[in-house]
């Protein structure tokens, strides 16, 4: 046996064998020349051979997946063997190119001209370039990227994952993930806890891992153990077993003492909603909008903005729904909003900035939103992300007064914002806390980077000091707003705990920790959430916090989280 610790940001202990995501396929170098032992004609055979296998390999793939998936599938196979893509490397190598530059050139000239001509076919620009690294793959011999298809369920060891890695990872097929790069607030935490899957980060080592290597996942505790012995299998069967009792969320968040916490989910869309609602969340505390047009090129017109919005307000009718405007930028750039050659692009143009250099998306995304809220049943409240100041927040509000919309909000996840709150709460009618961000921000450590996920996380006293100042401005006299955490923060069930005792409102998460979240909060009283909020802020170290706060409450243990 041989243990990784890392940390554990998704619960859950399963055993399976590892497969070890592929490095992204590297550029063959210009100028690149065909072998002296090869001809041409040899090369252009090769060439056709590889396209061949992965039109194969991709056609295969999509007669057993479904939905989405299947589409996305076919039309990338039918990609491999188009035929400007091929003649155009033909002709290449006929001038003495090697195979791999002359599919890498190729590639850039079909996925420009795609690009050109807008609309679905720029869609499919995005699809030349997986090919075109598929088939670089094929030619060296190596694993082609993303994540690897297999027969059987498996442990996923990555480096860290990309939000459009969701769009390929089966939660059939991947038991649990594991990262040796990324922080509790990575896209790969996120992605884990919106599927279920255990899942533990900043893991060092876990890339050596070979191929094939049975190991021990426990999500909980933060560990991977390789070749594990009898008494993890136990442990694994008897997480099987709890699971089963922490699926399902039904009725409303409360403590022991009737003291309402509304439970809300996370959502991306309209598939995400449907989810969410099925699993009991109340509404919807962060519907994040950039989700739903990751791969795009250009704006989305207002209608077809509007019919995505509308999918999830359809999914809660009578109830809440908080809407976040486009994040654009840093973790999550959008083609038609982010520079992509900013020096710092977390501490750039990204989220309600972006109507600094871009105006009029905002504004026409506001629009968008009035218009789907109105023909729903929904009771839509709309925030921008990467406030700062009051006077970002007034504008706000102003804008979406503009555009006929009732409940304007903010995210605090600005250190700024978090010391401003009573300020900005006088221009808004809401907050919802980014702990995501706003541990990012207040520790000055990358929310992606490994190495400084001991710093990355909500349970630092710094962030939970503002937390509490949120909740202190939320409270000024005459100025009672409602201050919500969607953050990472509130799936955490001894956070949940904490955040419900420093005051906030409403917590909403990945609708999969709805249940364990409401099995923990009822555990409590208000005034034990408070004491404990007490004793975590008073710790020295995030650590302490977390284990003097996880020491009170027994049923963590007791339900294996
Ligand atoms: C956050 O920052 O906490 C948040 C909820 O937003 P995101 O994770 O999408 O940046
Ligand atoms: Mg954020």
């Amino acid at each position: 046996m041989q243990n990784f610790p890392g940390v554990g940001v998704s619960p859950g202990r399963v055993i399976g064998t590892v497969r070890q995501m592929p490095k992204p396929i590297s550029e063959p170098p210009a100028g690149e020349q065909l072998a002296p032992d090869t001809t041409a004609e040899e090369a252009t055979a090769a060439l056709k051979a590889a396209s061949q296998a992965v039109h194969d390999e991709l056609k295969a793939r999509a007669a057993h997946a479904s939905g989405d998936g299947k589409a996305v599938l076919e039309a990338t196979a039918l990609m491999a063997k188009d035929t400007m893509l091929i003649k155009g490397a033909a002709k290449l190598v006929a001038r003495g190119t090697s195979a791999e530059r002359a599919i890498w050139e190729s590639g850039s000239s079909v996925s420009e001209m795609l690009h050109n001509l807008g609309g679905y076919m720029a869609e499919r620009a995005t699809d030349v370039l997986d090919v075109r690294a598929r088939i670089v793959a094929e030619l060296r011999g190596v694993a082609a990227p993303g994540i690897p298809a297999s027969e059987n369920p498996f442990v996923l060891v990555a480096d860290d994952l990309a939000p459009a890695d969701t769009a390929t990872l089966d939660p059939n097929k991947v038991l649990a993930l594991v990262t040796s790069g990324g922080g509790p607030q990575s896209h790969t935490a996120i992605i884990a806890r919106s599927l279920g899957l255990p899942a533990v980060v900043a893991a060092v080592g876990v890339d050596h891992i070979a191929d094939g290597t049975e190991v021990y996942v426990d999500g909980a505790a933060g560990s991977v153990t390789s070749e594990p012995d009898g008494s993890l299998r136990e442990a694994a069967e008897g997480w099987a077993a709890t699971a089963s009792l922490l699926a399902e969320f039904t009725g409303t968040g409360a403590t022991a003492d009737g003291h309402q916490v509304p439970l809300l989910a996370n959502v991306g869309g309209g598939k995400d909603a449907v989810a969410a609602a099925k699993l009991g969340a109340q509404g919807v505390g962060l519907f994040r909008t950039e989700f739903c047009f990751l791969e795009r090129d250009t704006e989305p017109s207002v209608e077809e903005q509007a019919a995505a919005y509308k999918s999830v307000f359809d999914a809660f009718p009578g109830k809440k729904v908080v809407l976040r405007t486009l994040d654009a930028g840093a973790d999550k750039p959008l083609p038609f909003l982010t520079d992509s050659t900013e020096p710092n692009p977390a501490l750039g143009v990204r989220g309600y900035r972006t109507d600094f250099t871009t105006p009029g998306v905002l504004d026409r995304q506001l629009e968008a939103i009035a218009l789907a809220a109105n023909a729903s049943e929904a009771d839509v409240w709309v925030m921008a992300p990467m406030i700062s100041t009051a006077e970002e927040a007034a504008r706000f509000a102003s804008m979406c007064a503009d555009a006929g919309l009732q409940t304007p909000g903010v995210m605090v996840e600005v250190p700024s914002a978090a010391l401003t709150a009573e300020a900005i709460l006088r221009e808004v009618g809401f907050a919802s806390l980014g702990t995501n961000d706003l541990t990012q921000y207040a520790m000055a450590a990358d929310r992606q980077l490994g190495p400084l996920a001991n710093l990355n996380t909500p349970w630092q006293p710094a962030v939970l000091r503002l937390v509490g100042l949120t909740v202190e401005g939320s409270r000024a006299e005459g100025n009672s707003k409602p201050v919500g955490v969607c953050g990472e923060a509130a799936a955490d069930p001894a956070l949940a705990v904490v955040l419900t005792g420093l005051g906030v409102n409403t917590l909403s998460m990945t609708a999969r920790s709805l249940a364990a979240v409401a099995a923990v909060l009822k555990t409590v009283t208000l005034q034990e959430a408070q004491e404990l909020a007490k004793l975590a802020l008073s710790a020295p170290s995030a650590s302490e916090a977390r284990d003097r706060v996880r020491e009170k409450l027994p049923v963590l243990a007791e339900l294996g989280l």
